[in-house]
């Protein structure tokens, strides 16, 4: 969730080598593979961050625990500098996260929590739409959770990197959790900046705002449903969500209008665009009975004037403190409406190549794996050595080489010999 994404904004140079910062000395790992040298840096490291962990509630008989055969893992830091969104056309991004696969099981996974999710919505006052598509988007529905062990890879950015003060506190956060009996250590498996749980919570997130839903005094995200589903609609609660209020709509500009002054933080009252021209694609009224004409809105064209437009309702900015990215915000929005039977947006994205469901990834990884490319499985996830291959094939067949998993790849492989 959004701390994993609101890293991107800070201005990180490359990190060519770890960096260690032992009682405030920077020390220059050369090699961060190094395992000897770096495992007797990173266990000095936390040794010396006892007190610190014993002020944030840890008891030290619990601390020595978590950290004696705690092994760091280097690898986590590349992640520091690299945030798909991005570097990701906003088409590619969302054609990914709302296909038809995750759409239809979004449907079908209302069917089966329906009582558990009209609950939620009873008792948070947040639509199940919308709790199913942070899962969806989040783990696929409860599937893809991470693989990180979260002690190992925040005791690792506690001591090495750019945000060690941040990630030091969710580490110990994450140990009260364990301390406190909320999670088994086994359970503490997530995203490498800490995120983990059905609908990625940030251990202090979850220590803040995780609550019991199904009764058994245990605040458990990551083998309850109940929990995790009720956890996050009391996220979008405290952080704002008006209920019965759209995230926003599809709008159409008035030729004259100029999209200049215009943007997610430029709020103005949903009167003042109603009185530019601006209406919805779909035809009905900006103002409905949910909305007044001071209700707070603001104009966002991802793409450009050419791409499609959406007037931003609050609930909107309370999507996108999830995770601080319009992108993301967008994703979750979609998905809720389509997950819900609402229409595609109906203008297009402004490319001639665009994006590709994750079916569509899955056949163009099979047709390289066909072609003897070594992409490892076919999961659908364009990773560096799929996009690797497809450079490879983009060059053999005269095209030129972005590596780029779009409509025009999967057409070129479906076609060439
Ligand atoms: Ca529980």
């Amino acid at each position: 969730m959004k701390t994993a994404y609101a890293l991107a904004f800070c201005s990180l140079s490359s990190l060519s080598h770890a960096e260690l910062i032992i009682n405030g000395q920077p020390v220059s790992v050369a090699n961060p593979s190094d395992s000897t040298s770096n495992s007797n840096s990173y266990q000095t490291c936390w040794q010396n961050l006892a007190p610190a962990a014993l002020s944030a509630g840890i008891s030290l008989e619990n601390y020595q625990r978590y950290t004696q055969t705690l092994q760091a893992d280097p690898n986590v830091l590349k992640h520091l500098n690299s945030q798909p969104e991005f570097k990701t056309p906003i088409w590619d991004y969302l054609a990914g996260l709302v296909d038809d696969e995750r759409i239809r099981d979004g449907q079908v996974m209302w069917t089966q929590h329906a009582d558990l999710l009209s609950r939620i919505e009873q008792h948070y006052g947040v639509p199940a739409a919308v709790v199913l598509a942070v899962w969806g988007v989040e783990t696929n529905y409860g599937q893809i959770v991470g693989k990180h062990d979260l002690l190992q890879s925040l005791g690792t950015l506690s001591c090495a990197g750019r945000r060690q003060a941040f990630f030091r506190s969710e580490w110990f956060a994450a140990m009260r959790l364990l301390q406190r009996g909320d999670v088994q250590p086994e359970q503490l498996k997530g995203s490498w900046a800490g995120a983990f749980g059905q609908t990625q919570f940030m251990p202090n997130t979850y220590e803040r705002l995780a609550v019991d839903f199904d009764g058994d005094d245990r605040r458990d995200l990551v083998s309850s449903t109940a929990d995790a589903l009720a956890s996050t609609a009391n996220f979008l609660k405290r952080s704002g969500w008006q209920t019965g209020q759209p995230w926003g709509f599809e709008v159409r500009l008035p030729e004259t209008m100029s999209l200049q002054g215009q943007g997610r933080i430029q709020r103005r009252p949903l009167q003042y665009f109603i009185d530019q021209g601006i209406t919805r694609t779909d035809g009905r009224a900006l103002l409905d009975v949910t909305l007044n004409p001071n209700t707070s809105a603001a104009l966002i064209a991802p793409a450009g004037r050419n791409g499609p437009i959406f007037l931003l309702l609050p609930n909107f900015h309370v999507i996108y403190r999830y995770n601080a990215a319009e992108s993301y915000s967008l994703a979750i929005a979609y998905l809720a409406d389509r997950i819900q039977g609402q229409a595609a947006w109906q203008t297009p994205w402004p490319t001639d190549d665009a994006g590709t469901s994750r079916a569509e990834r899955r056949e163009i990884q099979q047709l390289l794996l066909q072609r003897g490319y070594d992409i490892g499985s076919v999961d659908g996830l364009i990773g560096s050595k799929t996009r690797a291959a497809i450079e490879q094939e983009q060059r053999r067949l005269g095209q030129k080489p972005t590596g780029r998993a779009g409509q025009h790849t999967l057409n070129l492989l479906r076609n060439a010999q």
